[in-house]
């Protein structure tokens, strides 16, 4: 891997690569199958430092092509090619990235197929992005709750592949908690569905042939024989991390197996999401936001652990640099009066903090006794000294994007690269 940028025109595609991409079309691969350089030059980056250049990138129309390209790359003469999944490409610590071939799901598999409300899931293909479903979904007064920043880009299957979680997981938890079903392709082409099973079942599964045998038998013993191991090391962490969570494959008293837990979050690289069946929640009826305004960063911080004791849906701080730096962007004339101390008092930081649920009396219980406070203590140093509250959508809309432009601001950073 290399630091960014670097930009500069590469030879053809490997002989190998040439030669497996040739046999995918003869065998009737029906999406498309990219080596020019500008299409490889754009899948080289995604949201981490990293610039890798891919030898081809490659769009599959379904899970056949899915199938076909993961059953070629199984034979021996083509064992040394290498396949990454890729979605959004808005990772980032360059997890899509390749020096082999960009398997991009998010051109074609981006079809939501099937929505059941009676039982609160939605099926999907792996190209979906956050924002398309949830739009999809709120006419139906439901919601896909892991919220990451970029969710106009990031997939469900970049989201099932790094266990993604973001505002809303003090509540929701992260996306492993809302998968109900895997569909996905194996290196050999072998399609895999993955479902929570009881401890019986399990002994069934490990009797199948071909890798998904293997696989259940191989999980199994390592869960059960390293137990004590994963339970000393495995942080017991409410966002969790990106790998292999072996300390969620069995629940606490081992009744049942969740191969799921496994794949979520392993970056693709046990296996291709096809599609997913995830859980869906009942949009709340009322939201309450309230901006917390302070003189300094340790005193938002310091503040942050008595707020999150009134029950939050979600809480971020905003500190001083990317409040400068926001005030460059076009989004701060809109949220400018909301993140301002009207009495002119300097706001270095802000908390935002979130509440949720169907009657807003309840809301107002937790947020007045906060409120109370901060006008009692305003004028004592290292205390809060104001506060806006809002119920208007456009409003919480504005401030949490405010938010999401987080890391963008600190990426445009002007200095040394
Ligand atoms: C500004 C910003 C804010 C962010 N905020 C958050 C946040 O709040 N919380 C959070 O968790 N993350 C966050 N992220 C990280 C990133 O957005 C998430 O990890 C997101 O879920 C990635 O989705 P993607 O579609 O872009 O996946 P990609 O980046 O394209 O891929 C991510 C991983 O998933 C694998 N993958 C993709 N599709 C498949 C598939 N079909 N089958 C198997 N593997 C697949 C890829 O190989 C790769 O390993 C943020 C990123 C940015 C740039």
């Amino acid at each position: 891997m290399r630091v960014i940028p670097a930009l500069e025109p590469s030879g053809r595609t490997d002989h190998l690569y040439q030669q497996f991409l040739e046999v995918l079309e003869n065998q009737g691969f029906k999406g498309e199958l990219r080596q020019d350089y500008g299409t490889r030059l754009v899948t080289s980056t995604d949201n981490s430092i990293y610039q890798v250049m891919p030898q081809a990138v490659i769009f599959p129309k379904d899970t056949d092509d899915l199938k076909l390209v993961l059953e070629l790359s199984s034979e021996d003469r083509f064992q040394k090619i290498s396949l990454t999944p890729r979605g959004g490409g808005t990772g980032t610590n360059g997890q899509s990235l390749t020096e082999g071939v960009i398997v991009d799901c998010s051109r074609h598999m981006n079809q939501i197929l099937e929505l059941n409300l009676d039982q609160g899931w939605v099926r999907v293909q792996p190209g979906v992005v956050l924002d398309q479903l949830n739009d999809f979904l709120m006419t139906h007064g439901v919601f896909f709750a892991p919220n990451v920043s970029p969710s106009s880009r990031a997939t469900l299957g970049g989201m099932i592949n790094t266990d993604a979680c973001g505002k809303g997981s003090r509540i929701y938890g992260r996306t492993s908690n809302h998968i109900l079903e895997l569909n996905c392709v194996l290196s050999n082409g072998e399609s895999m569905c993955s479902v929570l099973i009881n401890q019986d079942s399990v002994e069934e599964y490990k009797l199948m042939t071909g890798i998904q045998g293997e696989i259940y038998r191989t999980v199994d013993e390592v869960v059960r024989s390293r137990k004590k191991l994963i339970h000393d090391t495995f942080p017991r962490l409410s966002r969790f991390m990106t790998g292999y969570n072996l300390a969620g494959v069995l629940n606490a008293d081992e009744s049942t197996f969740n191969l799921n837990a496994l794949l979520s979050g392993s970056e693709g690289t046990l296996a291709f999401v096809s599609e997913a069946r995830l859980r869906l929640t009942r949009i709340p009826r009322e939201r309450l936001l309230l901006v917390v305004h302070y003189g300094s960063f340790d005193d938002a911080l310091r503040d942050a652990s008595r707020l999150v004791e009134s029950d939050p849906a979600a809480i971020e701080t905003l500190d001083e640099k990317i409040l400068t730096l926001a005030k460059k962007d076009e989004i701060y004339p809109r949220v400018q009066k909301w993140v301002e101390d009207p009495e002119g008092r300097p706001t270095r930081t802000i908390n935002l903090i979130e509440f949720s649920g169907d009657e807003i009396t309840e809301l107002e219980k937790k947020i007045h006794p906060i409120c109370e406070e901060i006008l009692k203590k305003r004028d004592t140093p290292g205390e809060a000294h104001g506060f806006f509250i809002t119920d208007k959508a456009r409003e919480i809309l504005e401030l949490w994007n405010l938010r999401k432009k987080g890391v963008g601001l600190l990426g445009n950073l002007p200095g040394e690269r």
